[in-house]
């Protein structure tokens, strides 16, 4: 059973190269962002609690995501395709912990690399379709990626040790970077 997790900044494609990797390799696609967004658009406790943080582009608490993936990992037997899960490294510590307990192993992390300039105009160009509030300002922009670089960058030296990780190039075409990765999927897991 396949177990990914989709790494990289704010910007860089996670959630439509997840969406895509889902499909062809037959995934349940968790991202975190997606659960958060629901929770706050049925105006959940949950999602109450966490609106303000991720209106201001800040990381919510470790406990609330690590609650929701629990959950969804009790609902699924299929495959899993992380986006945008872990984003801390205790998030990364409890991952573990989580797969263990639900009998499962980590196949590989992926992490999609591109300039930061390149993750603006990106979320800029999101921005216009999606009605993402923290995609509309530039200082929330900025400030994810400060957040990323601070809280997330950390956890790809976590997986370095572990052996489990693959960079590739994201600063291409949609199909150029989903082409490297499916080469990564196919390499990596038999
Ligand atoms: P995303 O859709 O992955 O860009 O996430 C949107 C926002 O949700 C982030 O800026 C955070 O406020 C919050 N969020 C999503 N995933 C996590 C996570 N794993 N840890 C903490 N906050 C998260």
């Amino acid at each position: 059973m396949k177990n990914i997790v989709l790494f990289g900044a704010p910007g860089v494609g996670k959630g439509t190269h997840a969406l895509l990797l889902a499909e062809k390799y037959d995934l349940e696609h968790f991202s975190t962002g997606e659960m958060l967004r629901q929770e706050v658009a049925e105006g959940t406790p949950l999602g109450l609690r966490v609106k303000s943080l991720m209106d201001k582009g800040d990381l919510v608490g470790d406990d609330v995501v690590i609650g929701l993936i629990d959950k969804a990992l009790s609902a699924t037997t299929k495959g899993v395709i992380f986006d945008g899960f872990p984003r801390t490294v205790q998030q990364a510590q409890a991952l573990d912990f989580l797969l263990a307990q639900h009998r499962r192993r980590l196949s590989c992390v992926i992490s999609i690399d591109a300039p930061q300039e390149e993750l603006v105009r990106r979320i800029h160009e999101r921005a216009a379709i999606s009605n993402r509030s923290d995609d509309a300002n530039e200082d929330i922009i900025r400030h994810r990626l400060e957040e990323y670089d601070a809280k997330t960058r950390p956890v790809v030296d976590y997986y370095k040790v572990s052996g489990l990780l693959v960079s590739i190039d994201g600063s291409g075409q949609i199909n150029q970077t989903s082409m490297r990765l499916c080469e990564v999927v196919d390499r990596m897991i038999r």
